[in-house]
Formats: structure tokens, C-alpha cells, sequence
């Protein structure tokens, strides 16, 4: 799930490469078969529209959505959170966190969260302690 500033950027920026590539692919395609070049050359042209148009939709969507920093009590990276969402993934160090209302990490289920995601050794968790999270227990 999408809930970070900087994965829905990654996304939009994904996607919009991909479909490019593919409208790129086909219009090269049909210009080699000389019959459709003239669609061929179209195709080529809308593609590199749609790449122009990556970097403006990739600034301006997340714009559009609200967000709030929530600092990460493993690696103290800050990510720029949905504001509605419970959960995230840090940007930076992939583990998955809970959020309170008040955007700070929830301390108990981030906990549960991080032992329900940490690697295991003879079937018991290895779980790497956190920093202060900011919340008191
Ligand atoms: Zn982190």
C-alpha cells in the first residue's frame, strides 16, 4: 500500500515510464512495418508526451493529497505520511509502522508489527529495539 509521499511519487513516476515505454514500443513497432508509419510516428510522438508530462504529474498529484511527518523510531528518517493512514512503511528503512492519531508512532503496535516482521531464528523473533519513539508507554 501507497501510504508515504515519496512511494506514491516513486509510483506515479513508475507507471508513467512503463506506459511511455509501451506506446514508444508499439509506434516504433508500426513504423518499421512502413503500412502504419504514419500511426507509427503519432505513437512515438504522443509517448514522448506522456513522458514530458511524468515529472509535473509526479510533483503536482501528491500535492493534492494531505500528508504529515512522521519520524521513524528505527532509523529517525522522516516520511511524509498520509494523514489519514494507520500504518506505513519508512521510507528509508522498509520497516512497518503504526500511527496514532496525534502522528506519532504507536509504540505498542509498531512493536507487535515489527515482531510480526522480524526474521526468526529457531522460531523466535530477532527484533531490533527502537529509539525513543516519542510516545510513553
Ligand atoms: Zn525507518
Amino acid at each position: 500500500m501507497i501510504k508515504t509521499k515519496n512511494q506514491l511519487v516513486a509510483k506515479i513516476k513508475e507507471h508513467n515510464s512503463l506506459l511511455s515505454a509501451a506506446v514508444m514500443g508499439l509506434g516504433v513497432g508500426l513504423i518499421i512495418t512502413v503500412i502504419f508509419t504514419k500511426i507509427g510516428v503519432v505513437l512515438v510522438l504522443v509517448a514522448l508526451m506522456i513522458k514530458s508530462f511524468g515529472y509535473p504529474m509526479s510533483s503536482t498529484i501528491p500535492k493534492l493529497i494531505k500528508y504529515r511527518p512522521v519520524t521513524c523510531p528505527f532509523c529517525r528518517d522522516i516520511s511524509q505520511v498520509r494523514i489519514n493512514a494507520s500504518e506505513f512503511t519508512c521510507d528509508n528503512c522498509g520497516n512497518r509502522l503504526a500511527v496514532a492519531e496525534n502522528g506519532k508512532v504507536r509504540l505498542y503496535k509498531h512493536l507487535k508489527l515489527a515482531v510480526d516482521n522480524s526474521p526468526t531464528v529457531f522460531g523466535k523473533p530477532v527484533i531490533k529495539a527502537p529509539f525513543n519513539s516519542g510516545v510513553e508507554v
